[in-house]
């Protein structure tokens, strides 16, 4: 693993707390780099849990669950660098810009977060350069750091259950602009396997932060993965998707080679 350095005067992240973002295998072969923006639900001891109820900091509000353990499985198989976020998207939803409303959520779908009420300049600030902004660096170093342009794949889960409507969507893949990649992972989709585009987000919800801030200005073939989350909540679930999804990408990408 390697780190970003703690910025210094920081008032959220302590030194004994860890980076805001790590990478997962920077030096693996594939022209392909993962994402996981999602992928922790830690929330520092100086935000107090944010006042968010006990049951529901290991919830989907807090973070993408199985999305980190379907991350990292990715990025053993394809043998593909992987940068992850290592706190709760409460703190600051690193696929968010600072100016979306949401990023520093004061509620999130059902779940209240009252230490993100009635947040100070000065506190957004922090959170901005505390978490947002060593996530974006890393980021850009992973990306820097590729001998070849590689692919730009973003790994998230959802909600079977929201605000209390069942979805059966099973596999969302999701474009902002450049939709090549998501059609053509579309097309290897596994009989039986209800996989969608653009869903059940799309870019007019402001999902594709991460696509439009780091992969569409390079020109970088993307798309953004949504697998729903009671399919990936054991390791039997994460190792069928792991599978499953080296196949769809790898699939795409000889097409789209081949094209
Ligand atoms: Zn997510």
């Amino acid at each position: 693993m390697t780190s970003v350095e703690t910025v210094s005067n920081h008032t959220i992240l302590t030194a004994g707390e860890g980076p805001a973002a790590e990478v997962i295998n920077p030096r693996g072969a594939a022209p392909i780099c993962l994402v996981c923006e999602h992928a922790s639900a830690f929330i520092p001891a100086a935000l107090d849990n944010l006042g968010v109820a006990p049951d529901q900091r290991h919830s989907h509000a807090a973070w993408d669950i199985g999305g980190r353990d379907l991350a990292v499985a990715l990025s053993k198989s394809l043998d593909a660098p992987l940068v992850a976020s290592r706190v709760s998207r409460l703190v600051y939803d690193c696929n968010r810009p600072p100016s979306a409303p949401d990023a520093i959520p004061a509620k999130s779908e059902v779940v209240e977060v009252p230490g993100n009420a009635d947040l100070s300049t000065t506190d957004r600030a922090a959170r901005v350069a505390e978490i947002y902004e060593p996530f974006r660096a890393l980021l850009t170093a992973t990306l820097d750091a590729f001998q070849t342009p590689p692919v730009l794949v973003t790994i998230h889960s959802f909600t079977p259950i929201w605000f209390g409507q069942p979805r059966k969507v099973a596999l969302g893949l999701l474009h902002d602009s450049d939709d090549t990649l998501a059609k053509a992972m579309l097309a290897t989709a596994p009989d039986g396997l209800d996989t969608r585009l653009n869903a059940p987000y799309s870019v007019t919800d402001g999902v594709t932060h991460t696509l439009r801030e780091h992969a569409i200005p390079r020109g970088l073939p993307n798309v953004m993965i949504e697998v729903r989350n009671d399919l990936i909540s054991d390791p039997a679930g994460v190792a069928r998707f792991d599978r499953i999804l080296g196949q769809m990408l790898t699939s795409a990408l000889q097409t789209q080679v081949a094209s």
